[in-house]
């Protein structure tokens, strides 16, 4: 398919909508008051401090909803207020967040069905509404869309849609994407659709295998058995790995994409030299700047005398896993929670440990004075954040009083 004809005819489209509907400020009023939080408003104008008894709370200078995420936010609920009759779908979760994807099925916003690993379009009819979410989808989801007769609103993020560009660019090329990211997350299979010829990389060591590959030849097949799932179809290493450009999902480790780019860089400088370098390698920043502001603050906050880490965030939001590592590296005692709802009752948590499935921690918070870094991911209201910091207060406050002999 010729995916950026289809993209154009689509954007051209009356059933097809990237903008709000001029409802903007009266969602803002709503939105303010459903996610808003005084007592973080307080907490930023305090230099992000907050010290109460025995607990202080440093909080990340950037952290929470980022720009693309709260305009994808405002722009489903301004759909619901212009087709207030009509049936309302959205292809997936509009972003990595329970308690707002919770807020849109109140708000009777359907979720497309995944069964037996697929998506099941069957519930969607000709004339029904259907919101594509922040991390966007893929390019045949919108062309089953709109063959179907749907109204196609389309929330996703400037930032997503400068990373589809880049891969068109190589496609035009004919240039292999190598997409750093994660093969099943949305965003990735949303920018492969876009891909011509294109390979998913997770991390440096993969990377690093693929370079060797290009170096030294190796085991054809063995690679396409360690690669299935994040290739395209027909992928050949030894045929497909001559001319790159590399792309990313936004939301990844900025330095692991960064260093992965060099490498690739460094490695087709080696094989082909400097004067051919430019008919072998491309590269476009496509780090957003809200992953970046929030990771760098991140890396500002590790820096403090942490007692202890709080990263808020939904367990399959990347960008709050990838805060979750910072703080690991930098060997600090860190949980992840998507909501204050695992704190408790007592002095006890249930956690995400990295790479794990949920824990039970208790006693959570040690005894006496602690300080506390307090961070979360892009797709987190401040809300969710106030509710941590209050049960974090809330458990030192009963904390037992300890008697000294003597
Ligand atoms: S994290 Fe970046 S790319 Fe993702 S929605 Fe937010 S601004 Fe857009």
């Amino acid at each position: 398919m010729d995916t950026k004809a289809f993209k154009r005819s689509l954007h051209h489209s009356d059933n097809y909508h990237r903008k709000g509907f001029g409802h903007g400020e009266e969602v803002m009023g709503v939105m303010n008051t459903e996610y808003q939080s005084h007592l973080i408003q307080e907490i930023r104008q305090n230099n992000y401090r907050l010290e109460r008894g025995d607990v202080t709370i440093l909080l990340a200078e950037a952290f929470g909803f980022c720009w693309g995420v709260e305009r994808a936010v405002a722009m489903a609920y301004e759909t619901r207020q212009h087709f207030p009759g009509d049936r309302l779908w959205i292809t997936n979760e509009i972003i990595h967040n329970p308690s707002v994807n919770q807020r849109l099925r109140e708000m009777e916003v359907n979720f497309i069905d995944v069964v037996n690993g697929e998506k099941d379009f069957s519930g969607v009819a000709k004339g029904d509404v259907v919101i594509l979410p922040a991390f966007g989808a893929s390019v045949e989801e919108m062309q089953l869309l709109n063959d179907r007769g749907c109204t196609i609103v389309d929330t996703t993020c400037p930032w997503v849609s400068k990373v589809w560009n880049s891969v068109e660019k190589h496609k035009k090329k004919e240039h292999t994407s190598i997409i750093h990211g994660k093969y099943n997350h949305e965003e990735t299979i949303a920018t492969s659709s876009f891909a011509g010829t294109y390979l998913i990389v997770l991390n440096m060591a993969e990377a690093q295998k693929v370079c060797d590959y290009i170096l030294h030849g190796g085991d054809r097949q063995e690679f396409l058995d360690y690669f299935a799932n994040a290739h395209s179809v027909g992928f050949d290493p030894d045929e497909d790995l001559v001319r790159l450009g590399v792309a990313n999902q936004t939301t990844m480790l900025k330095s692991e994409t960064e260093m992965i780019g060099k490498l690739f860089e460094k490695t087709l400088l080696q094989k082909y030299g400097p004067t051919e370098l430019n008919n072998h390698f491309m590269s476009f920043n496509t780090i957003c700047d809200a992953t970046q502001e929030r990771q760098d603050a991140m890396f500002d906050l590790v820096k403090e005398d942490l007692s202890l880490m709080v990263v808020i965030g939904g367990f399959n939001s990347s960008n709050t896993t990838h805060l979750q590592e910072i703080a690991v590296e930098h060997g600090i005692p860190s949980v992840h929670i998507d909501s204050g709802d695992r704190i408790g009752p007592g002095n006890r948590v249930h956690h995400k440990p990295l790479g794990k499935d949920l824990e039970l921690l208790e006693p959570w918070l040690p005894a006496g004075k602690i300080t506390v870094g307090v961070t979360s991911g892009a797709s987190t209201p401040d809300k969710a954040v106030e509710d941590v910091m209050k049960k974090i207060l809330a458990i030192k406050e009963a904390e037992p009083v300890l008697e000294v002999a003597g």
